[in-house]
C-alpha cells in the first residue's frame, strides 16, 4: 500500500461509488456516504491532499470573500474562525480536520488521476482508468470542481521568456520574487488579492488589465475572543449568526437574477470607492469598468486600488503583444522589463478537460455531447446518455451572491436520495430523460434572460462557447435546495434488477 493511500483504498477494486475529486463537494459527499452507513465507496484524488482549489491557491493574500461562517459545512460548523473572511491556510486545516473528524480520509486514493470512465451499458457499470490502474463502479459522482484547471494565456513568445511563469493556483513558492520585476496578467478574484499582498515585496509591479473589475469595500475583521466563545458555547449562536450571513446574501439574488436595474446602487457604491481610494483622474478613469456592476463577480478588496499609489506599481491597459525573453510588450509599441510573470488568469470552466475523459452509453465523451448541444445538464447533477453518473458543481450551480457550499450540500442531498432510491428499488441504472433535461434548461436559458450576467454587457467566463450562460444558477440559493430535495424519479429511465 502506498504512503499516498488512504488505508484500505487501492488500485482495481470494484466499489458501489466512486468519487472523482476530493474538493470541498467530494468530501461533502464522503461525509455523507459514511453518515448514511454507506462505506463501500472511494474517492480518487489526484493530488496529495484534501481541499481542492483551497489546497492549490496557495497564492500571496488568498482568502474567501464569502464570510467564514457561511463558508463551511452545515454538519461541521466551525467556532474558532479567526475573521469574517478566513485566509486560505485556515480554510485548507478546516477541511482536512473535517475529513479526519468524518473518517473519511480512509476512502480517498490520493495521487489518482482519472484518465477515463466508460459506462458499459451490458454490465451497468463504470469502467475507470487512472494512473493508478483501474476501477470499476456502479455509480460515478463527478467532484472534480469548476475552479481547478488553470486557463493558460495564448500569448504570442510566452514560451521563450526567460523567467519564472507560473498560475495564480500553482504558485512558484520557491520563486524568490523579492526585488524582482514582477508583471501579473489579469485583474480578477486572485489578482486583486496577489497585487496588494506582493507589492511590498517586489521592485517594480506591472498589472496588465484586459477589463476592469467592479470593486466594493471588503468588511473583514478579526472576531474577538468573547465573540469565538458565544459561538462555541451559547447555543444556538452561531447559526443565528450563520443564519443572519445567509439571508443578508440571499437579498443579493434579487438584484443581480431577477432586477438587475437594482444593481444601481452597487455601482454607485463602488465608483464612490473608487474616487475615494485613486485621487488620479487618469488612473482613476482606467480602472473604471465599461460594463454594469454584477455582470462579472463583484470583488471585494479594500488594498487593490490603494497599491496603484505606490510609484512602483503600474496599471498597464494596452493590450499585450508578445512576451520575450526577457519583457512583455504592449500593443502600443511599449517593451518592459520583467523578471517573473504571474498568470492571473482564471480557469478552465465551461470547457473542463475532465469532460473529454467521461464516456457515456453511446461512447460520446461528455465533451463531444457539449460540443453538439451545448452544457445541458439536468439540476446541475444528471445528463441524458450518461446513467448512473452524478456531477458536483456541475452547470450552472454558480453563484454570485451565496456560499457554494449551500449549492454542494443541496445537491448532495439529491445524490443521496438518489442512491437510496437506488439501493430501496434495487435499480440497476438511472439516466435522466431529455424531454426532463430540456425541459430544465429551457426553464434555465428563460431565467438567465433577465440576470445581469446576460445584460449587464460584459464578457465573462460565465458564457461557453456557444454563447449561453451555463454557469451560474438563475435565482435563490434556496430555490436550488428546494428542487434538489428530493430524487424525482419520474424525470429518469430507470432499469432493474441492481445490486441490493
Ligand atoms: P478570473 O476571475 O477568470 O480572472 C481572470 C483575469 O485574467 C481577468 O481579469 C481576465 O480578463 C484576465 N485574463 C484572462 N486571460 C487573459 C489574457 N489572455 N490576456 C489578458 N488577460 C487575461 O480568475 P480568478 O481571478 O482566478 O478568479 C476565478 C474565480 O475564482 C472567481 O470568480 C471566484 O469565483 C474564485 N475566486 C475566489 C476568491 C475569493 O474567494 N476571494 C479568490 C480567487 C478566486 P477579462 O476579465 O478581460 O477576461
Amino acid at each position: 500500500m502506498s504512503a499516498r493511500t488512504g488505508s484500505s483504498a487501492g488500485p482495481g477494486r470494484r466499489t458501489n461509488i466512486l468519487v472523482i475529486g476530493g474538493g470541498l463537494a467530494g468530501l461533502a459527499a464522503a461525509v455523507r456516504f459514511r453518515r448514511e452507513g454507506w462505506d463501500d465507496f472511494l474517492v480518487l484524488e489526484r493530488g496529495d491532499e484534501v481541499g481542492g482549489t483551497w489546497r492549490d491557491n496557495t497564492y500571496p493574500g488568498a482568502a474567501c470573500d464569502v464570510p467564514s461562517h457561511l463558508y463551511s459545512y452545515s454538519f461541521a460548523l466551525n467556532p474558532g474562525w479567526s475573521r469574517s473572511f478566513s485566509p486560505q491556510l485556515e480554510i485548507q486545516e478546516y477541511i482536512t480536520r473535517v475529513a479526519r473528524q468524518y473518517r473519511v480520509r480512509d476512502h480517498h486514493v490520493f495521487g489518482c488521476e482519472v484518465l477515463s470512465a466508460r459506462w458499459v451499458e451490458g454490465d451497468a457499470l463504470w469502467e475507470v482508468e487512472t494512473t493508478r490502474g483501474p476501477f470499476t463502479a456502479d455509480i460515478l459522482v463527478g467532484a472534480f470542481g469548476a475552479l481547478c484547471e488553470p486557463s493558460l494565456p495564448d500569448i504570442p513568445g510566452i514560451g521563450t521568456f526567460a523567467g519564472k511563469v507560473f498560475h495564480s493556483a500553482r504558485w512558484d513558492h520557491d520563486s524568490d520574487l523579492d526585488g524582482k520585476k514582477v508583471a501579473v496578467i489579469g485583474t480578477g478574484a486572485s489578482a486583486i488579492q496577489i497585487v496588494p499582498a506582493i507589492a511590498p515585496r517586489v521592485a517594480e509591479l506591472q498589472v496588465y488589465q484586459r477589463t476592469a473589475p467592479w470593486v466594493l469595500p471588503r468588511l473583514d475583521r478579526r472576531y474577538s475572543a468573547l465573540e469565538r466563545l458565544a459561538c462555541r458555547y451559547v447555543p444556538f449562536y452561531q447559526r443565528l449568526v450563520r443564519g443572519g450571513i445567509y439571508w443578508a446574501h440571499e437579498a443579493q439574488a434579487i438584484a443581480l437574477a431577477k432586477r438587475p436595474g437594482l444593481m444601481r446602487p452597487v455601482g454607485l457604491l463602488a465608483r464612490a470607492k473608487l474616487r475615494r481610494e485613486v485621487p488620479d483622474p487618469a488612473l482613476r478613469q482606467r480602472l473604471t469598468p465599461d460594463y454594469r456592476a454584477g455582470c462579472k463577480r463583484l470583488l471585494l478588496s479594500n488594498t487593490y486600488y490603494p497599491a496603484f499609489r505606490e510609484e512602483h506599481v503600474a496599471l498597464v491597459t494596452d493590450g499585450i503583444a508578445e512576451v520575450r525573453e526577457k519583457s512583455v510588450v504592449t500593443t502600443d509599441g511599449t517593451v518592459r522589463e520583467v523578471d517573473a510573470l504571474v498568470l492571473a488568469t482564471g480557469f478552465q470552466v465551461t470547457d473542463s478537460p475532465t469532460y473529454r475523459r467521461l464516456f457515456g452509453k453511446d461512447g460520446r465523451s461528455l465533451g463531444e455531447v457539449f460540443d453538439t448541444v451545448g452544457r445541458q445538464c439536468y439540476k446541475g447533477t444528471a445528463i441524458a446518455n450518461f446513467p448512473n453518473m452524478f456531477l458536483l458543481v456541475g452547470p450552472n450551480t454558480g453563484l454570485g451572491h451565496n456560499s457554494m457550499i449551500f449549492m454542494i450540500e443541496s445537491q448532495v442531498n439529491y445524490l443521496a436520495d438518489a442512491v437510496m432510491t437506488m439501493k430501496r428499488g434495487r435499480l440497476r441504472s438511472v439516466e435522466v430523460r431529455a424531454t426532463a433535461q430540456e425541459g430544465f434548461s429551457r426553464m434555465l436559458r428563460e431565467r438567465l434572460s433577465r440576470t445581469i450576467w446576460n445584460v449587464g454587457g460584459c464578457a465573462s467566463w460565465y458564457v461557453d462557447k456557444h454563447g449561453a450562460n451555463t454557469t451560474m444558477w438563475p435565482g435563490f440559493s434556496y430555490e436550488f435546495r428546494r428542487i434538489t430535495r428530493k430524487f424525482d424519479i419520474d424525470a429518469y429511465h430507470v432499469s432493474t434488477g441492481g445490486p441490493q
